[in-house]
């Protein structure tokens, strides 16, 4: 009887294809999360960013160690620990240049512009090293 036929093919849920296709979007999603190193530079297999801030009168500010595998978000901002208390590096645009470049060792500095309330910048410097790896090609 066609009525009892259509009962026993009834499936609750998705479909077994759909739960595959769905278990692979998922694992796709672990293994690869949105804004991921390996999502947004697939070359990069690691970064360790060193970062040391210089206050504008030469003093240590602090250091600090940053290490990004490829399951780690891109956050490339990095707050400035000086006077002004709401600027920020921000990284980014010098790691793209050297995922793109193939470079394993830069450093760069740059210097918070941030506008004091006393008047005059912030001026606390960063300087950053960043070491990459990649992946085999
Ligand atoms: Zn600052």
């Amino acid at each position: 009887m066609p009525g009892i036929y259509r009962k026993k093919r009834r499936q609750k849920g998705p479909s077994k294809n759909e739960e595959k296709v769905e278990r692979a979007r998922q694992a796709e999603a672990i293994a690869r999360p949105a804004n991921s190193l390996a999502s947004r530079f697939p070359t990069l297999r690691a970064l360790t960013v060193t970062l040391s801030f210089t206050g504008a009168q030469g003093q240590t500010l602090g250091e600090e160690t940053r290490r990004y595998g490829p399951q780690d978000p891109c956050d490339f901002s990095v707050p400035c620990p000086g006077l002004c208390g709401v600027g920020s590096f921000d990284l980014a645009a010098k790691i793209e240049q050297i995922a793109a470049a193939g470079e394993t060792d830069s450093e760069s500095n740059g210097v918070c512009q941030e506008i004091l309330q006393t008047g005059g910048s912030c001026a606390c410097a960063l300087k950053c090293r960043v070491q990459a790896s990649y992946l085999e090609k």
